[in-house]
Parts: C-alpha cells; structure tokens; sequence
C-alpha cells in the first residue's frame, strides 16, 4: 500500500473518461494504493484517476471523526469497479461539497437523494444497492470523477463557492441543520 500524490485540477486526467476494468488481478494494488492515499487524505472518497490511473475504480469510505467532514454519516469502505449510478427520484438536496483534486474550494451542489448504484467489488462480486440521503451525493460525486466531471462543473451558483475556512466560518453550522434534517427523513 501506498500514499500516491492527488492530481489536481487542470491535470487532463481527471477530465478523461475512465476506462472499463476488464482484469480484476490487474487493479488489486491500485485499490490498496486508493484506499490508503483516501484515509492519509481524510477523504470520504477516491476515484483512481485522482492518483493517475484512468480506470473505472473509486472508493468510499466515511469513519468515525472524519475531520473533513464531521457531519456525514458513516460508510463502510466500499470499493466500486465499473460502478453505474442510476437517480431514482427527481428530489435533489443543496450539498456542500469539497474534493481532494480541488483544494480549498467547497460549493453547492444539487444531488439527488436517491440513487442505485451497481458495480462489482475488488473480488467481482455484483454490488447492487440503493443509496440515500448525503451518502447518495457522496456516490454520486466519486462515480462522477470516473466520467471526468468534477463537482465544480456542477456548482450552479457560483457565489456558492468559498474556501474552507468561510465555509467553517459561515455556511457550516446551517448546512449541518440541513444534513440532520435529510438524514432524518431519508437515512444515509
Ligand atoms: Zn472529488
């Protein structure tokens, strides 16, 4: 296992469709390098084109005490392989959201509440599951790497954006109010 550095925005990687697995064998140290690189980090997830390798891999993973992200309710690591999102409800809730390729910089994004996600795991078994709540926007931000969409693309309203000190400072405290309330009607 090994810490890789995250790419940053601007490097043509991460604007690059991410390919198919088709050879599980082949992916399994790169899966142990983003599960390490995403905790060094405190990321609540990775796609393998963030450490350079344009394959269709991400994990997720939501501990206890994240530092990041404090609020979010937890996720057991999960890793996705050619992972497909499907939006199950046209509902959408204002996430506020930050990523290791864009330092510094949080903004809103409109996600669903609602998603089906199927994949297969590190082993090839099928992973097929109904996502909910902040945890859906969480899905759906990492499967959006894997087809070279940041969530900056997604941000709306640009005077959304702020750094994360602002967002601590100002923004912090009534999006959680917000968290707690779709956590209470949608789980996740
Ligand atoms: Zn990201």
């Amino acid at each position: 296992m090994t810490v890789r550095p995250i790419l940053e925005i601007g490097h043509p990687v991460l604007r690059q469709a991410a390919e198919p697995v088709d050879d599980l064998a082949a992916v399994q140290g790169l899966v142990d390098d983003l599960i390490d690189t995403m905790r060094t980090a405190n990321g609540a997830g990775l796609a393998a084109n963030q450490i350079g390798a344009p394959v269709q891999v991400c994990v997720i993973e939501v501990r206890p005490g994240n530092p990041r992200y404090p609020y979010k309710p937890l996720i057991p690591l999960t890793v996705l392989i050619n992972p497909t999102i499907e939006l199950l409800t046209s509902e959408t809730f204002a996430n506020y959201e930050g990523c290791l390729s864009v330092p510094g910089l949080r903004g809103v994004v409109d996600r669903a509440v609602e998603v089906r996600v199927r994949a297969i795991d590190r082993t090839g078994a099928p992973i097929d599951a109904v996502v909910r709540g902040l945890s859906a926007g969480t899905f759906q931000h990492e499967t959006d790497h894997l087809n070279g969409t940041l969530f900056v693309d997604r941000v709306t309203d640009t005077h959304t954006l702020c750094t994360w000190e602002e967002f601590h400072a100002r923004y912090e405290a009534a999006f959680i109010e917000r968290v707690h309330a779709l956590v209470r009607t949608w789980g996740g």
